[in-house]
């Protein structure tokens, strides 16, 4: 379909679907009735990018006024006795259809990753097992912390980066769409993707300048590039300076960086914008830079002595046990198992968890950021 018009009939609020082959009514109406359904607020963008027969696939962007920053979702619609069933992206409804779609559709690989995406599944803990959104090794500069999608609006779910090579990489694997794209800013397309991870966790990336070759749908790995930091408005909002806008979302609903990590940091929010990020005990604060360590795994911590130092090691899950060795604040470890002993206080609260380290060395739970209550089975 002609995307183009669809987005200027929109915007004027005359929406009138285009023609299409066929006796079949036009999806699009459904799409908006679906999205409008769901929260009643101005929908700004219906782009078909499939179909086939009774399926269309796609993006549907909503605002809650022309020029302000859009929402998102993938749709999958399904004709069925002369009317749309639409389903939204990371909901049952989009599961079901998923498994029926044609491959033409609805990729074998995408139909993978949106079959596991129902409501009730995507609970992943704070550590989002992603890195930071630019290469493994390199530090940018934070130039916005914890802030909403649209600036101040809640929940606080996105970063401002900027600086380095300004390439824009994938903070992990997963499976790329493109929510829309133009040459507002001259040159060649920037706009604002997505990528859906396979624990339930989805990223955005706005403002992005010169997007790379990646069709939707791909499936990508951790530091593809998705394009430069830039100042491109495609989804609405504003942008003082080139930078990446990255959002965190459970599924689609957004969350909050507070106490999520990436990139063996862990974000603290204040005021919208202000905020700083630890590793370990090291604070950084807005317009300093954050080192991208890689993502921290699911069974992995980030050693916290809340204020430096070491943390003991012990020959087992309490301070009755000998002190075998230590760990250094900020030094990444692997859990194996966890059980109950001593009780200690840290910068997280007080807890009776002692994890076992692979060398069989214990350590109190109170002294790593872990991101969920207990890592492995119980020893
Ligand atoms: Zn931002």
């Amino acid at each position: 379909m002609n995307a183009t018009l669809a987005v200027t009939l929109l915007a004027a609020g005359l929406f009138v679907a285009p023609a299409r082959a066929g006796a079949s009514p036009p999806v699009e109406p459904a799409v908006v009735r679906a999205v409008g359904e769901r929260t009643g607020l101005y929908v700004g963008r219906v782009e078909v990018q499939r179909s086939e027969g009774e399926w269309a696939f796609g993006v549907v962007l909503q605002s809650a006024k022309p020029g302000d920053y859009a929402r998102g979702w993938l749709f999958l619609a399904r004709l069925e006795s002369s009317e749309w069933t639409v389903a939204l992206d990371s909901t049952s409804p989009f599961a079901r259809l998923a498994g029926k779609a044609p491959d033409s559709v609805l990729g074998p690989a995408e139909k993978q990753i949106f079959m596991a995406r129902e409501d009730m599944m995507i609970q992943a803990g704070n550590n989002t097992e992603l890195g930071l959104p630019y290469a493994v090794g390199a530090t940018w500069t934070m130039t916005g912390g914890p802030h909403g999608w649209a600036g101040t609006d809640t929940p606080y779910s996105s970063l401002d980066l900027s600086g380095g090579d300004h390439v824009v990489r994938a903070a992990g694997a997963g499976t790329v769409y493109t929510m829309c794209a133009d040459s507002s800013n001259g040159g060649t397309p920037g706009g604002w993707r997505r990528v859906y991870h396979a624990n339930g966790y989805t990223t955005d990336y706005y403002h992005l300048w010169n997007l790379t070759g990646l069709g939707n749908g791909a499936s990508i790995g951790a530091g593809t590039a998705l394009g430069n930091t830039g100042t491109n408005l495609c989804g609405g909002g504003s942008a003082s300076g080139r930078h990446v806008h990255w959002g965190i979302l459970s599924g689609t609903t957004r969350v909050a960086w507070h106490w999520r990590s990436a990139g063996k940091w862990v974000f603290w929010q204040g005021a919208a914008y202000g905020g700083y990020a630890l590793h370990g005990s090291t604070q950084r604060n807005v317009g300093t830079g954050l080192y991208n360590y890689g993502p921290l795994g699911g069974n992995q911590g980030i050693v916290d002595s809340n204020g430096g130092g070491t943390v003991n090691r012990r020959g087992g899950p309490g301070t009755g046990y000998p002190i075998v060795g230590t760990l250094n604040d900020g030094d990444t470890v692997t859990i194996s198992c966890w059980r109950n002993g001593t009780t200690h206080t840290g910068r997280w609260g007080a807890t009776a968890v002692w994890n076992r380290l692979p060398d069989g060395t214990w350590f109190s739970d109170a002294f790593a950021y872990t991101g969920v209550n207990t890592i492995g089975p119980n020893c």
